[in-house]
Order: structure tokens, then sequence, then C-alpha cells
């Protein structure tokens, strides 16, 4: 069994407060945190530990630094990173990612697109400072975004202003020979400021398909796909610190002299995966289409659990992992397991109308142990 430390996945459960609407109709607590453990308990006898437990009161932020803010320094050394948010319809998913279209919410309650955002503009801005400083060649960055939609295992550019809904979109999913994945038929936005970013995310937000059930008039049945890539030329840190200081033999460069000092590039992706709701169909009551939405929604679902329970298994480290099952988990592919970092987190309901969806989640969850 993986401990918590050698395990690549990371699992976090987020217990949502009860919305008034819960309290109203007279709904009980169902879940407690046990007090300085990450162990939640549900009921009175079914205890799961994670990675980490955020109750009730757990603001963004809080949730941000401990889950996310490592990922996004990683991307500076190249290292691709996977946040993603399951649970049933209603849980929070969308409050937590932050990938509603509605950006101009307090910046106490933003969600972890726009944090990561910023970080990666500071981030930046930050490098190019420090190397100014120094005296050193300052790093070059590139940085896009695409945003994606899986619906019926379909893949819908949310950045293509111009897709006809009703025709199949040209979209491929390849895999280069070192194993990177790679899409053809994609938008790519290249972004220069943090809003520039944040405006893009808002566009795609907006365009984003949801059908109404029973259970929510915004019900999201598709999975969310938001990928920021990151590409950076810089100066080798082993050059500079065999060199002292690169700052002369950069300067030579513009002299025309011969340069000593090596660059490199680093690329990495971040993907932030809103998922579709984990409900089963039964609750949602859905007939016909809906039912079909259900059952490839499930797929992906299905899919990235075996994935992510592949991944914990130390066991099956070396054997094989079930990515091509679903278009999900082909896309996240190269930024699942190896030398990437994945965060789940389970979203849950606390009210005891919930109670076998959050135990359903719960154990999903549980398998990524
Ligand atoms: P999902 O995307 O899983 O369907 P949402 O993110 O849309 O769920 O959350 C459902 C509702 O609950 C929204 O109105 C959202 O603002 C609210 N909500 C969810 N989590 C929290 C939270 N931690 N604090 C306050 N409100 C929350
Ligand atoms: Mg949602």
């Amino acid at each position: 069994m993986a401990t918590q430390n050698d395990c690549c996945v990371k699992v976090c459960l987020r217990i949502r407060p009860q919305m008034a609407k819960e309290k109203i109709e007279g709904c009980h607590i169902c879940t407690s945190v046990t007090p300085g453990e990450p162990q939640v308990l549900l009921g009175k006898d079914k205890a799961f530990t994670y990675d980490f437990v955020f109750d009730i009161d757990v603001q963004q932020q809080a949730i941000y630094s401990a889950c996310v803010h490592k990922l996004i320094e990683g991307c500076f050394e190249g290292y691709n990173a996977t946040v993603f948010a399951y649970g049933q319809t209603g849980s929070g998913k969308t409050y937590t990612m932050g990938t509603g279209f509605d950006v101009t919410v307090s910046e106490d309650e933003q969600g972890i697109i726009p944090r990561a955002v910023r970080q990666l503009f500071q981030g930046i801005q930050r490098r190019q400072m420090e190397a100014q400083e120094s005296g050193t060649h300052p790093p070059e960055f590139k940085v896009s975004a695409q945003f994606l939609e899986l619906y019926n295992e379909e893949i819908l550019d949310l950045f293509d202003s111009t897709r006809d809904p009703g025709r199949k979109s040209n979209i491929k999913i390849h895999e280069d020979s070192s194993g990177g994945i790679y899409t053809s038929g994609v938008t790519s936005r290249l972004v220069s400021s943090e809003e520039e970013l944040l405006q893009c995310l808002k566009l795609g937000a907006l365009s984003r398909t949801t059908a109404s059930t029973q259970m929510n008039a915004q019900s999201s049945r598709s999975h969310a796909i938001f990928t920021i890539h990151l590409c950076q030329m810089r100066v080798c840190p082993q050059t500079q610190l065999a060199n002292g200081s690169v700052s002369a033999e950069v300067n030579g460069v513009a002299d025309g002299s011969v340069s000593q000092a090596e660059y490199e590039t680093l690329t990495a992706k971040f993907h932030f995966v809103d998922l579709a709701g984990s409900e089963r169909l039964k609750r949602t009551g859905a007939t016909g289409d809906r039912a079909r939405e259900g059952i490839s929604i499930n797929c992906g679902l299905l899919a990235l659990g075996n994935v992510i329970s592949a991944l914990g298994d130390q066991s099956k480290k070396a054997g094989h992992v079930p990515y091509r099952d679903s278009k999900l988990t082909r896309l996240l592919q190269d930024s699942l397991g190896g030398n990437s970092r994945t965060v789940m987190i389970a979203c849950v309901s606390p009210s005891d109308r919930d109670f076998m969806e959050t135990l359903n989640t719960l154990k999903y969850a549980n398998r990524a142990r």
C-alpha cells in the first residue's frame, strides 16, 4: 500500500456548507471531521482517511495553498500537473475549481483557476526581475491556454466561437515518440497577462454546454478541461553554477562574442478539470438522450477511477494503466502519473439527503489511495 508521500496522486476531500434550501428543508449534517486528522466520518461508522480533509468552514485560499500552490511551482521546473474536482452535481466542483463564468466574484471566493493564473504570472515576473537584478539573461516565457469540453466521448473546443454544435469536431488526440500527448484541431490562445487569460476562461465557460435535469437547472453533464501550457527558455542553472556569474557570457552574445552559457527549454502543462456530475442516472430521472449522456459520462469517470487506482497501487506501478479506455484519461495521460503531480479534490454535500451519493464519492476517492 502506498504511503501518503510516495503516492503520485494526492486525494483531498472538501465538504461544502449546507445551502439555505437544505437548512430550510430540515436536512441534518451527516459528516464530521476528526479533529487534527485528515479523516471524515459519514453517519456513525463509515470512516475514511485522505491526504487532506477540508471541513465546511475551510476557505478557498486555504485549499489552494494546501493543494495547488506547489504544483504551479513545479510547472516552472517542467513538471506537468492535473487538478480535478470530482463529485455529484451541486457538491461544489465548479465553485472549487473556479470554472464558472463569473470571474467578478470577490477575491476571497475565487476558485483554483484564477488563483493559479495569478501565481503563474507573478512567478514569471519574479523570475524575470530576479534575473535582471542579478545581471543574468532573463528567462523568456510563453503562456497559452486551451479549453475543452468532453461530452458523450466527443471533444468540443470552447475557444472556437465558430463551432457548430450539430457537427462533429475534427479534434484528435496524438501521442509523440516520447509519450507526450498533444491535440490537433484545437484553438490555442497565446496570452501575456493574468487579465487576458482570465478573459479567455470567462468566454469559454460561457459557451460550455449545460443541460438541465430534475436535480439542478445548471447541471453539468460534461467534463471541462482548462489547460495552461508554459514554455520557458532560460539559462541552465548548472551553467550559472559552473561559471559563477553567467551575465558576462550572456552580455557577450550581444557583442557577438562566443557564449559559454547554455540555454534550456522547459515545457509544462497544467490541466484543471471540472468533472461531470458523478450521480447515478436513477436519481436524476434521466431518460433517452440524457441516459446516453450519462452512460458516456460514467465511461470517463470509470476510466479515471481505474487509472488513478492503478497509479496509487505500488504493486501495479510497472503494469498496465488503462489510459486508453476513455477520451478523458487519454487526454490527461502524460499529466497523470510518472513525473506529474495529480490532485483529486472530492467534493461532497454534508446533508443526510445526499448520504448515498456522498458515500459513493468517498469510496471513489478511497480507491486512489
Ligand atoms: P457543482 O459544480 O459540483 O455542480 P457548484 O460548484 O455549482 O457545484 O456548487 C453548488 C452551489 O453551492 C453553488 O451555488 C455554489 O456557489 C455553492 N457552494 C459550493 N461550495 C461552496 C463553498 N465551499 N462555500 C460556499 N458556497 C459553496
Ligand atoms: Mg458545476
